[in-house]
């Protein structure tokens, strides 16, 4: 097999087989995000992916589920992409479920028309780093769209029957905007149909423009509680039913599971639960451990 590093494997899927049809990030200027630095952005040669589907194909040849890499394959044009996965059908027959990360900017320049046809071809379910949906923290974050990209984009996936995720970003607009990334982002993904929203907290790792930027005294950071305060205003505003799932365990509660609406209440008071009895200190200690997004 092929493969560039660095490899992210969606840990809620970690046993799917995985295909390199790209490498890199095409816009990797995130300012929180260096996964990809010093990796050009790159489409795999068609030899090399028929290789490795030959690969799979002998290791696993009832694979009925992939994952596509790296950071977002779906950037390739509609003309790029279907023949991949024409070729993928063809050498894994009982391929069911195709899974990519994407961007919200991979969509537009493929038709809702496109979109279904690569569905038909199994692709069926794309995570999104959407990360807020507050205009001015997405330009903060030099994220390269804004909310009506993210409502545009997602209308069409749900016109082409492809399934999508959404992450909030908590803590990433800093404590000037905090209010706004929480209440805009918890409203824009609630006029949309994820079927997943994931949170994620904000950690500055070394050599992010984010971190510089905070080190000069021109980003605030938020404390444990400041996220914990944001994580629970996003959580009682966000109103659409999904798969909830967090990186918090919060009492020794898992607050990850499907039936967002049916257990919103749960989670909003083990947020606050958190809040009253949490040792931020320990949280702030676990979050400093940290080394990769
Ligand atoms: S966060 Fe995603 S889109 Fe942004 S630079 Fe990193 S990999 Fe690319």
């Amino acid at each position: 097999m092929h493969f560039t590093e660095p490899v992210y494997r969606n840990p809620y899927w970690p046993t799917w087989p995985l295909l390199e049809i790209t490498s890199g990030c095409t816009h990797n200027r995130c300012k929180f995000c260096t996964m990809y630095k010093g990796v050009r952005f790159a489409m795999a040669p068609m030899e090399q992916i028929e290789e490795d589907l030959a690969e799979i194909a002998a290791t696993t040849p009832r694979a009925r589920t992939l994952q596509l890499l790296s950071a977002n394959p779906l950037a390739l044009s509609y003309d790029r992409l279907a023949p991949i996965l024409e070729k993928v059908n063809e050498y894994l027959p009982n391929i069911e479920h195709i899974y990519a990360a994407g961007r919200v900017t991979d969509l537009r320049n493929k038709t809702v028309e496109q979109l279904r046809a690569l569905r038909g071809l199994g692709l069926n379910e794309i995570s999104m780093g959407t990360e807020s949906g507050d205009d001015w923290t997405l330009d903060r974050i030099n994220k390269g769209y804004h909310a009506a990209d993210i409502i545009e984009q997602c209308n069409k996936l749900d016109e082409a029957g492809i399934a999508y995720w959404h992450t909030f970003l908590n803590g990433v607009a800093g404590r000037s905007h905090t209010r706004e990334h929480a209440l805009n982002s918890a409203r824009i993904m609630s006029q949309t149909k994820p079927m997943l929203v994931g949170t994620g907290g904000l950690t500055l790792f070394p050599g992010t423009p984010l971190l510089e930027e905070a080190e000069r005294g021109e980003f605030d950071p938020l404390t444990e509680r400041e996220m914990l305060e944001e994580l629970l205003l996003f959580v009682q505003n966000l109103t659409c039913d999904c798969y909830f799932v967090t990186h918090h365990t919060i009492g020794g509660i898992n607050l990850t599971g499907p039936n967002f609406l049916a257990r919103k209440e749960q989670i909003v008071a083990a947020l606050q639960s958190e809040l009253e009895h949490a040792d931020m200190d320990a949280l702030a200690w676990r979050r400093s451990q940290k080394r990769t997004l």
